[in-house]
């Protein structure tokens, strides 16, 4: 097993194209072509989980913070970050990071609070766009499902909870082909060709551009495969910022900020003014979520639970919604049970270990 084989499966699930500008996601130190004896998960990487790591044999750290945020000019020792650096390269341990990509997946970070809070009906709470495209392809009657069954295969036609989604319409194509071709139909230098052709349109989120239309032009049976890319403004529905969700049965306020204290092992929950209504639908954002209040109004939501919320940004809820602070790390700690599904999904017999260290810097007296 390879540094690369576990990055591959980690980014099939939550690819490096959708994280932030800001972000500094993916491999942090290693080579991808290291041999890996195991995996530990961790939220951050400490001096700490490096030991641990290497007492429980594992050469690679996945965490979802980077350790590496902003350039490094020098590796000396001065703070923390330097001193993790160091010690993970004198220990040829990897460490690999998957931050916001992985907070922006459907069943990414968010999901996994939900999960824990017994939230159903799960949908996105601000869908990112500029991440779809629309393939038009054009293939003769008899290739068409053929070729369509080729584009499903390479993840083409999702949207939101329907696969294999298409539009086929027949129509004609022309053509004639130029001396040095190799038509399927017709022959090089001959007349032009009116073929029945059906133009099919899929819908292809950018991670999948480059394998889709590899499959396209595998399966068409065209020397040129007519096609045309274009890019979408719509909303993902798969791919975007928060959660909202709704409890099994609506709560008393003070019920669910009990469930919510209790569930996510929270020392404290800061929030705003109870509004004496129940509580029914939740909107949730591991980390810092305050960028997403107005979302969680808009949405309908009856609290908002996110965290890193100043005094002043409480004033936001403005009576609308509760915003319940439970601590950074409390609301992402169950994200390293993310990684460890998707690492033993894909390599069910490997070592894959979640740290046995709360890294929260925080303590509550
Ligand atoms: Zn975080």
């Amino acid at each position: 097993m390879q540094v690369k084989d576990i990055t591959a499966a980690i980014e099939a699930f939550a690819p490096l194209m959708y994280q932030e500008s800001y972000d500094n996601s993916g491999l942090q130190v290693g080579n991808a072509t290291d041999e890996v004896t195991g995996v530990l998960i961790t939220l951050d990487v400490t001096e700490q989980v490096l030991d641990e790591a290497i007492e429980r044999g594992c050469n690679m750290v996945v965490c979802h913070h980077p350790v590496i945020f902003s350039g490094l000019k020098r590796i000396t020792g001065r703070n923390y970050v330097e001193r993790i650096v160091h010690k993970a390269i004198k220990n040829d341990i990897t460490i690999y990071a998957a931050h916001t990509n992985l907070d922006n997946m459907y069943a990414g970070v968010n999901a996994k609070i939900a999960e824990k809070l017994g939230l159903t009906d799960i949908k996105i709470l601000a869908p990112k766009t500029d991440t779809l495209c629309k393939l038009y392809t054009y293939a003769p009657m008899a290739s068409a499902q053929h070729v369509l069954e080729a584009l499903f295969a390479a993840g083409a036609g999702h949207i939101g909870k329907y696969e294999e989604c298409s539009f086929n319409a027949p129509g004609t194509g022309t053509f004639r082909a130029q001396t040095g071709a190799n038509p399927t139909i017709g022959e090089a230098g001959g007349p032009r060709e009116w073929v029945d052709e059906v133009k099919i349109e899929v819908l292809v989120p950018k991670h999948l551009q480059t394998a889709v239309l590899r499959a396209l032009f595998k399966a068409h049976p065209y020397e040129e495969v007519a096609h045309e890319l274009m890019p979408l403004p719509n909303l993902n529905q798969q791919i975007g910022a928060g959660m909202v969700g709704i409890l099994p049965q609506p709560m008393e306020e003070t019920d669910f900020l009990a469930m919510l204290k209790k569930e996510m092992k929270a020392g404290v929950v800061r929030h705003t003014a109870l509004n004496g209504k129940k509580i029914e639908k939740v909107a949730i954002c591991g980390g810092s979520g305050s960028f997403l209040v107005n979302d969680a109004i808009n949405a309908g939501a009856d609290v908002f639970v996110t965290s890193d919320y100043k005094y002043h940004q409480f004033f936001d809820a403005e009576g609308k919604i509760i915003i319940a602070d439970i601590g950074h790390y409390e609301s992402e700690q169950y994200t390293g049970e993310i990684f460890e599904e998707i690492i033993k999904e894909k390599f069910p017999t490997f070592a894959v270990l979640l740290s046995n260290y709360s890294t929260n810097p925080v303590k509550y007296f």
